[in-house]
């Protein structure tokens, strides 16, 4: 297959997402064609007042070449002539400002307000939807890269390379034929350098782009260095480990800065090299063009000072290409990696005729259910159970062995490879994706809070939720006490992933959220297994509470937790090795056994 990024689908698709604000466009460019037209005006008339004012002093001279009827009256005297032209020069000054202005605004409100905000919605939009293989698959770094920086290059490419090269073609086209109207010869001569400018400009371009490239690679991996020590800062104290971290950083830093470097060399040697054949064309002008005007086939002021004028507009533009070449291979880069975000493909989501889910029953089944991350690497294996409506299962296994992947195959966080999964005898994936994840409730190792109020974090699945529903959510989940106990109660602000609270305090919040749902399922992913043993018995009892009348797995280690359960599975490398009750269990010699003896050797074969 073609590639989907190449320049010329990335400017297409970039030219079609503009065409949504043509009209701002098209005034855009009016603004343009007018400072244009003014500017021509001025130059005209500048050299038009040369010529008079040569003819005044020299009368053998050439009179200057009035355009149709802009002949000042033989009655004004030459002081009332130049004043006039004069003052007509002011005005377009005037007038051209104005325009600036208005051009500015246009544009900084094209871009700023409507272009780059709509952008950064839909990419934010669509992150949300994105299965979580795609976060698996890139890192946070070029996750917020993509939805800040990136962004903003689409924006580039609408003033600084569209816009641009829109009124550099304008420009170029109204300049070259005035100077072709002047003198066609002159006008060739000046401008045989130009061929060279565009074989350096398109060199230039094809060099850079991979440089650029590497370097928004290089700039995430610096971000994400920045982001994990953030997040792992008590790992990074707790360990002594501040050095390694800083210079870890330090190296990513300087990456960047030395692959920034070249680039910048590259720029350092193509800005000044144009800049100096546009300084040869000025050369060529005042040699030939000076022996024109000395054999008097070309008048000084609309001649040879209105050519120089022009030509100094001219490579100014021409010179310009070299901003947008460099400018378009940036923004490309930036827009390639938005659109990879709109484009990535949401695995999970709705089959056609999904089938609603009001309230489920809270049966679950598993059948021959095998799952990888990555294709030809299972991490489950053949798994086949049923689960009734109010069963408690518990899950147990070395780290590794796929726990926490098999709960996430039931609210379809990933589809299973092979096999089915099912929710009152209906295969998860024909149905409605939300009513299945509003039928599931879920409480993590270590849960997410937002940095908002206790009552908002409580109802972050149910946002209408009243505050009587907050509350006895809270009351289940053991929450109640030490809430109210707060200054604030339940409007007391959370920092940021709720650091003032406990371990315990915040998995009690988590309960509180998930049952608030009132989910028929409830999926405990060792909820127990960041805290202390005193706040492990006050998070079995909120657990107690909010696994009433609910399908509930619970993931966990210790066979204090596990042997509440209906039912424990034992997992090892993919593959359910033993079931049963933990009175059953305790008794074969095996995984659950040995777990057992090891935790608590005495008592274990009593129960
Ligand atoms: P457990 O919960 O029993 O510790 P997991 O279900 O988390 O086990 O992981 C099972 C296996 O799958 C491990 O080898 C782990 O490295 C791998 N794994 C888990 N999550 C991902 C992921 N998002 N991408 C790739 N591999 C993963």
């Amino acid at each position: 297959m073609s590639n989907p990024y190449s320049n010329g689908r990335l400017i297409r698709r970039l030219l079609a997402m503009t065409w949504e604000y043509r009209w701002s466009c098209v005034k855009v460019l009016f603004y343009q064609i007018v400072l244009l037209a003014l500017g021509m005006g001025g130059l005209g008339l500048t050299g038009l007042g040369i010529d008079f004012l040569r003819h005044e002093l020299q009368p053998a001279t050439r009179p200057p070449d009035w355009p149709a009827g802009l002949a000042p009256p033989a009655a004004w005297s030459a002081l009332g002539v130049v004043t006039a032209i004069a003052a007509a020069m002011l005005l377009m000054a005037l007038a051209r400002a104005g325009l600036n202005l208005a051009y500015g605004l246009e544009v900084a409100d094209l871009l700023e307000m409507r272009v780059m905000v709509k952008l950064r919605a839909e990419v934010y939009d669509k992150l949300q939807r994105l299965s979580f293989r795609f976060f698996d698959d890139h890192a946070s770094g070029s996750i917020i890269n993509r939805v800040t920086g990136d962004s903003r290059s689409v924006g580039n490419f609408v003033n600084n390379v569209l816009f641009q090269s829109l009124i550099m073609a304008l420009s170029l086209a109204v300049y070259l034929a005035y100077m072709l109207s002047i003198h066609v010869r002159l006008t060739l001569a000046c401008l045989a350098t130009t061929p060279l400018l565009w074989l350096i400009t398109a060199s230039f371009s094809r060099k850079v782009r991979p440089a650029y490239e590497r370097n928004r690679d290089l700039s995430d991996r610096l971000i994400l260095t920045l982001v994990e020590t953030v997040q792992g800062i008590a790992a990074v104290k707790g360990f002594a480990r501040e050095k390694e971290r800083f210079d870890a950083f330090q190296q990513a830093n300087r990456t960047v800065r030395e692959q920034q470097q070249s680039i910048f060399w590259r720029v350092s040697f193509f800005v000044p090299s144009t800049g100096f054949l546009t300084q040869v064309n000025l050369c060529i002008l005042l040699a030939y063009g000076g022996h024109l005007v000395i054999r008097g086939e070309l008048p000084l002021g609309a001649g040879l000072i209105v050519f120089a004028g022009l030509l100094q507009q001219f490579s100014a533009q021409v010179s310009n290409v070299a901003q947008i070449a460099n400018t378009i291979q940036q923004s490309l880069t930036g827009a390639q990696r938005v659109f990879e975000v709109l484009d990535a493909p949401v695995e999970i989501r709705n089959s056609p005729d999904a089938r609603p889910l009001p309230r489920a029953r809270g049966a679950v089944t598993f059948d021959r259910v095998t799952f990888g991350y990555k294709p030809g690497e299972p991490v489950l294996e053949e798994i086949s159970f049923a689960v009734r409506p109010g069963e408690c299962i518990g899950i147990l296994g070395p780290t590794g062995s796929g726990k926490t992947t098999l709960l996430s195959l039931i609210p379809r966080f990933y589809d299973a490879s092979r096999g089915t999964v099912t929710v009152d005898g209906c295969d998860v994936r024909q149905l409605h994706l939300d009513d299945l994840r509003r039928n599931v409730g879920l409480v993590f190792q270590e849960s997410f809070l937002f940095s908002n109020t206790i009552a908002a974090n409580i109802a972050f699945g149910h946002t209408a939720a009243t505050a009587a529903e907050i509350e006895s959510a809270a009351r289940i989940a053991a929450a109640h006490d030490f809430i109210t106990g707060m200054p604030l109660g339940y409007e007391t602000l959370l920092r940021e992933g709720g650091k003032d609270l406990s371990g315990g305090q915040r998995q009690r919040l988590a309960i509180a959220r998930a049952v608030l749902l009132d989910p028929s399922i409830l999926l405990l992913d060792d909820p127990t297994a960041a805290v202390d043993p005193r706040t492990e018995a006050e998070i079995l009892e909120a657990v107690e509470h909010a696994m009433k009348n609910r399908t509930t797995f619970i993931v966990a280690n210790r066979i204090n937790t596990l042997r509440r359960a209906d039912r424990v599975l034992v997992l090892e490398k993919g593959r359910i090795v033993q079931s049963g009750r933990h009175e059953e269990l305790i008794r074969v010699p095996g995984a659950y056994r040995s777990a057992a003896l090891l935790q608590f050797g005495e008592g274990t074969g009593a129960s």
